[in-house]
Parts: structure tokens; sequence; C-alpha cells
């Protein structure tokens, strides 16, 4: 970069013959510059992207749990302030056309005209590590943030993304609920009928809620018949309608296999907004729980807000 002040001619020639992808942004993560390589290995071309920030989340990275880095841990902004090279493989990346891809990123630090510039550098993993073990690493990661039964988001993505959740409310007042359901007797459908019944009464719901969840919803199985919905919300009567609204759903829906043993699938669930003196992320999922409960002690197959619902 000696003696360039700005990325033109002979140098972007340079930086589009190799075949990694690269990218620069300026000191607000502005792209400025994106190469021939990562038109081809994104899909993105240079006229998508420059001009925009790398945080509006174009690419998406997510590390080995499925948390997103362009929320916490970007690569690139801790390069830009702390000046420090850093070197990371196993990152996913999303292309234009959806498809995650498993990377391997490198990031470095340099002045443009006096004003701190990062340069991301990234390439398949494939090309590195071949392809069958980019192929294991793949479905490490995906095997890593879904539960085997449902294909829902398992225990461990919903930690990380509760947490996630909770610092983008302490950094930007972003407002988000947490629905805790569990399904109301199970035992009963396990006892009556099997626990392959139990296990297609677990997918039958799952498969209702990621019918009817919204699409920036985060849908989990915490774990045997208990499910987590976090749902960005303003209000807390917004939390109970849609809460009310999921129960509601699945009490009108049809299990047939435990229909003809006169038995019904209901779940119970419980809502609460997170609120600005909740002392951490699980504070809001607590109260949901405890809701939850009020909601079985009730009789089963409703929705109850929790105790802070107002949502201060
Ligand atoms: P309640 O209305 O109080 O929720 O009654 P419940 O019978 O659903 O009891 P509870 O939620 O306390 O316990 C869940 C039961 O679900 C325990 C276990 O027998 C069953 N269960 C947990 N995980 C699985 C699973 O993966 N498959 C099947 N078939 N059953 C499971
Ligand atoms: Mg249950």
């Amino acid at each position: 970069m000696a003696g360039e002040q700005s990325i033109d001619g002979a140098f972007r020639h340079i930086l589009d013959a190799i075949s990694d992808g690269v990218y620069v942004t300026g000191p607000d993560r502005t792209i400025v510059y994106w190469s021939a390589g990562a038109e081809r290995i994104t899909g993105y071309a240079a006229d998508d992207v420059v001009g925009r920030r790398c945080s509006e989340e174009i690419l998406v990275h997510t590390d080995l749990t499925g948390a997103r880095l362009c929320l916490s841990g970007c690569p690139l902004q801790d390069c830009i302030d702390n000046g420090e090279e850093r070197s990371i493989s196993e990152v996913f990346l999303k292309r234009k056309d959806g498809e995650r891809l498993a990377v391997y990123v490198k990031t470095a630090v340099f002045e443009i005209e006096g004003r701190r510039h990062a340069v991301e550098i990234f390439g398949e993993l494939e090309s590195v590590a071949g392809k069958e073990l980019a192929g294991r690493i793949q479905e490490l990661s995906d095997s890593a943030v879904s539960d085997p039964l449902t294909g829902l988001f398992n225990r461990r993505y919903l930690d990380a993304a509760l947490a996630q959740q909770f610092a983008m409310f302490k950094r930007l007042g972003r407002r988000y609920g947490v629905i805790h359901m569990d399904i109301d007797e199970l035992k009963e459908i396990n006892d009556r009928l099997g626990h392959a019944a139990g296990d297609g009464a677990i997918r039958f719901v799952a498969g209702i809620l990621s019918d009817n969840v919204r699409e920036m919803d985060i849908t989990a199985r915490q774990g045997g018949d208990e499910f987590v919905i976090i749902c960005s919300l303003a209000s807390a009567d917004d939390l109970t309608v849609y809460g009310r609204r999921l129960v509601r759903l699945i009490h009108d829906s049809r299990f047939a296999a435990a229909e003809d043993a006169g038995l019904r699938v209901t779940v119970s669930a419980g809502g609460s907004l997170v609120a600005v003196d909740d002392p951490d992320e699980t504070a809001t999922l607590a109260r949901a729980d405890a809701a939850m409960y009020t909601a079985k002690h009730r009789g089963r197959d409703e929705f109850a807000t929790g105790s802070n619902g107002s949502g201060r």
C-alpha cells in the first residue's frame, strides 16, 4: 500500500487477480473496495456492496455456534480499534444466494490519508483444508446449532442468542420478548402411545412453531418438551397477543396419532419482555419460565405473562 493514497489503478488489478476475496473498509466499516475474488466467492458484485457498511450484515459472518460476529466480535472492528492483525479460520459467511460457506478470514489494518482502514481477506476453506474437511466442518457447524429431532435451534444456540440479544438491548435499546413453552402432559402420550408418538408430538409442535413464528424470531428446543421463542416486540400487549396466538394455533391443530386415542396435543406458555433492570439475559427467561408454570397451574393450554411483563 506504500505510496498509494487510494485503492486504484495497478493495485486493484493485483487484488482482483488473486483468487481470495478481498475487501477494504473505512474506519466506520463502510466498504470502499470489493475485489473480483470477493464477487466470485460471495455472489455479491462490487456495486451491491460498495458504499454499504459491512455491519449491515451483508455477509452475516457467524462462528461455529452460529453467533453473529457482526453484532459482537467483528474481526474488522477489532482490527480498526486495536490496529492488530487477526487470522481466524472456520468462520461462516452467507452468500447472496443464501448458501452458508465455510471460510478462513484474515484481517489487517492500514492507513490511507491518516485514517485507519481495515482489509479483510477471505477464502473458501475448501481451498486450504480440502473438500472433505471443509464439508465436515460445515456439517459440524449445522449440527452444533440445530436440534436433531425437530430441526429447530438447540439449547447451545439459544444460550448464545439470548446473550447476544441482551447485549444488543443494553447497547441499542432493542427490546425483545421471550416465550417459554412446554407441552401439556406429554408423559401421558408416551405412556399410552409409546415414545415414538411422544417424539411425534414434539415434532408436531415444532412444525407449527416454525410455520407460524415471524421470520426474525428465534425458535429453539430447549430440551425435552420445552421450547423457547425469542421475538422482537415493543410491548407486553404485543407479547400477550403473540403468545396466545401460538398456544391457540397448537390447540386448533390436529395431531392425528394422538387423536385416535382421544388425546390432544396442547401447550402451556409464559412470556416476558426484557427489562432495563434485568441483571443478565437469564432473568427474562426465568420470568417467562415462572409464567409458564402459572399457565400450567391455571389448567394448561394457555398463555400467561411474567410478573415483569410490563417491560419497564
Ligand atoms: P406437564 O403438563 O406438567 O408439562 O406434563 P408432562 O407430562 O409434559 O411433564 P413434564 O413437562 O414435566 O415432563 C416432560 C416429559 O416429556 C418427560 C418425558 O417423559 C417426556 N420427554 C422429554 N423429552 C422427550 C423426548 O425427547 N421424547 C419423548 N417421547 N418424550 C420426552
Ligand atoms: Mg410437559
